[in-house]
């Protein structure tokens, strides 16, 4: 059973000249200028906690653009892959979990994060084996790879490989743009 909790406000810098400054939003507003018409500056995310409840969503290729910051969209929309190092979650040791960015399902947990040493966020099993699913990429050639997608908006995340610590031996090879990480207190601590 999903949960739909919290609902949380991200500010999204659609681009890196775009700093926001408008209408009440909270944060820095180091320039007056206005917002280029059509910046995406704020997302609405509701996060799902829990396991997969099995009602997919559908949205049609315009809608996720619309939706979506250029680079979520190229990779959740169009497998692709950000380069190494570039993400901040990356480095995000704080406890929490980790939601996907499109929908907002639960996908991982802090308890299960790993340093892989590849430059992208890396777990070693999904918070709910459904929550994650798994097909065949051949987009390479000669190498077959497991693409992993989001198992509620079919989002692309990145791919796992059987290269990971134990206990699972498994590792997912994440894409910081495709996961929203929310902070949550440390209460597993013994
Ligand atoms: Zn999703």
């Amino acid at each position: 059973m999903s949960i739909r909790s919290t609902i949380a406000l991200f500010v999204i810098a659609a681009s890196a000249a775009c700093v926001t400054g408008m209408r009440g939003t909270v944060g820095t507003s180091a320039s007056a200028e206005p917002t280029p018409a059509g910046t995406k500056t704020i997302r609405e995310i509701t996060y799902i906690e829990g396991e997969f409840d099995g009602k997919a969503i559908t949205r049609s290729d315009a809608e996720w653009k619309a939706l979506l910051t250029p680079l979520e969209y190229n990779i959740m929309r169009k497998a692709g892959t950000e380069a190494p190092y570039s993400g901040p979650l990356n480095n995000n040791h704080k406890h929490g979990e980790y939601y996907c960015a499109a929908c907002g399902l639960v996908l991982f947990t802090s308890d299960t994060k790993f340093e892989s040493g590849t430059g992208w966020p890396s777990f070693y099993q999904p918070a709910f084996k459904n929550n994650v699913v798994e097909i065949s990429d051949t987009s390479l050639p000669g190498e077959e790879r497991t693409e992993i997608l989001c198992a509620r908006c079919h989002a692309h995340l990145g791919h796992v490989f059987d290269d990971g610590p134990k206990p699972t031996g498994l590792r997912y090879c994440m894409n910081s743009a495709a996961l929203r990480f929310r902070e949550t207190p440390d209460t597993d601590s013994k």
